[in-house]
């Protein structure tokens, strides 16, 4: 019996990561994107924007069997790298031993690597230069410009701003609002040194917290360094007043000035850079009868400072794939499934996020924060099947993210009574064995 055809919008990370899934499975998929192929244009050998890929990123693209070729473009990141105001730094690893790391990869070089994968399927076909403007849910019909697509099923993959989404919103009674953040983000770069080297140790992600604003550096296969500095929109100290040489160089001499060094064309690339703008997209259902569905940014783009809006929308993937598996055929259920059971760990991932600029901005240097994570790791060590560290348990392992959000929070609370003293050791682990079911 042959397969109905599955339309899918958007050629981004998530997109070509489930046309591969849906092809690997026998259907045939036509996705269609706004952007030109950028593996044509001469952009996308240019400047490059790196990403932390995770163990649930990784699981998808093992998966698919793609993750050999992009382990061969990945720098490991073994732990932050944190950057006082004197000059000194220090290295807070991410986990304990030597697998527990994050990667640096290039977006640009995965996401074309996905597309290709996708279509040596023999069954997906990338439109490109095809911007989804409306969506007729009733009827089936999708336009694009002056041209009108019939559909099947159709999965949207298409961001942030996504206009399926917006279809769904309007058609059903999807609760949906876009949360902004209040900071931005300017992207920077730190150059090899003239011999190719790395300027700053290679295998860590560096971060210059500095209270209500940070910069952060991952490394790349080239020996630079992409920067991000993350910066109030408004205010005093902000975008809005940072615009000219003077203020520019001003503010990293005075806030960042080892980085400043290792940055010749800052003002540059201040200036020419665009200002992302950043926001948390909350939305439910994801789904709209057996005909649409969203995914990764789509459904739910978070803040990046958990490093997981790509390795949620990989796991967004390798979801669906499973329930297509487990409901050959019935859609309603395949959609109802996925929206009723994930979205909650969407927003738990997108509330982990928001909390996790403050620790990366402020918290690191806290000694109580310190002192925390040591408790942490030691208890880890004691109950491996019961208390794993928070970032470690989104970061190394599978576990629903609301799984994590909770026990995460009875973490908390049991080593903050322990360090204030209002529980003993023997009383901890008495707690951790009554409160932590263990981990499956
Ligand atoms: C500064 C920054 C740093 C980040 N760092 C990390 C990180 O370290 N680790 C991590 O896991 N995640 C990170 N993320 C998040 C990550 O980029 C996203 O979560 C991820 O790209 C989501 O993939 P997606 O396919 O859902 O969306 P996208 O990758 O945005 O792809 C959407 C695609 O749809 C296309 N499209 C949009 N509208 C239409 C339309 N109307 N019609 C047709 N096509 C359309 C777009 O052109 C695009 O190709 C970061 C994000 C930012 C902003």
């Amino acid at each position: 019996m042959n397969k109905e055809k599955i339309t899918l919008i958007g050629a981004g990370l998530a997109g070509p990561l489930m046309a591969t899934y849906l092809a690997n499975r026998g259907y045939s998929v036509d996705i269609f994107e706004r952007r030109s192929d950028m593996r044509k244009s001469e952009l996308s050998a240019g400047r490059s924007i790196n990403l932390a890929l995770s163990a649930r990123g990784i699981h998808a693209l093992k998966d698919v069997e793609i993750y050999d070729k992009i382990e061969l473009i990945a720098i490991p990141m073994k732990g932050r790298m944190i950057h006082d105001l004197d000059g000194t730094t220090q290295l807070q690893p991410y986990g304990q031993g030597e697998n527990e790391v994050i990667y640096s990869v290039s977006r640009a070089q995965l996401n074309m690597d996905l597309m290709t994968l996708a279509e040596n399927t023999g069954l997906v076909d990338i439109h490109f230069e095809h911007k989804l403007d409306f969506a007729d849910l009733d009827n089936n019909e999708l336009t694009f410009g002056d041209k009108r697509v019939f559909f099947d099923k159709v999965l949207g993959c298409d961001g942030s701003s996504s206009a399926l989404r917006k279809a769904i919103h309007k058609k059903s009674i999807a609760e949906y609002f876009k949360k902004p953040l209040g900071h931005g983000y300017k992207e920077l770069t730190i150059p090899p040194s003239d011999s190719g080297d790395f300027r700053i140790e290679k295998f860590a992600l560096h971060i210059w917290p500095r209270g209500e604003f940070m910069l952060i550096a991952l490394p790349n296969m080239d020996g630079s360094f992409t920067c991000t500095l993350f910066f109030p929109m408004t205010g005093p100290t902000s975008f809005e007043t940072v615009k000219n040489e003077n203020e520019i160089m001003s503010l990293f001499q005075n806030h960042f000035p080892d980085a400043f060094e290792l940055m010749p064309t800052l003002c540059e690339d201040f200036q020419n850079n665009p200002t992302g703008n950043l926001a948390t997209v909350y939305c439910n259902p994801w789904h709209y009868k057996d005909k649409a569905v969203l995914l990764g940014d789509a459904a739910h783009a978070v803040v990046p400072f958990f490093g997981q809006g790509m390795n949620a929308s990989f796991q967004d993937c390798s979801v669906l794939n499973n329930l297509i598996g487990k409901y050959s055929g019935d859609w309603d259920k395949i959609f109802e499934n996925f929206s009723t059971f994930h979205v909650k760990n969407g927003h738990a991932i997108a509330e982990m996020a928001i909390e996790n600029y403050i620790e990366m901005r402020d918290s690191v240097n806290d000694p109580n924060y310190k002192k925390r994570r040591q408790l942490e790791f030691d208890l880890e060590q004691k109950f491996p099947d019961r208390f794993i560290p928070r970032y470690s348990m989104v970061s190394f392992h599978q576990i629903p993210y609301s799984e994590v959000y909770n026990r995460g929070e009875i973490q908390l609370e049991l080593m903050n009574k322990f360090l204030t003293g209002e529980i003993t050791e023997s009383n901890l682990h008495t707690t951790i064995l009554n409160k932590l079911h263990p981990i499956t």
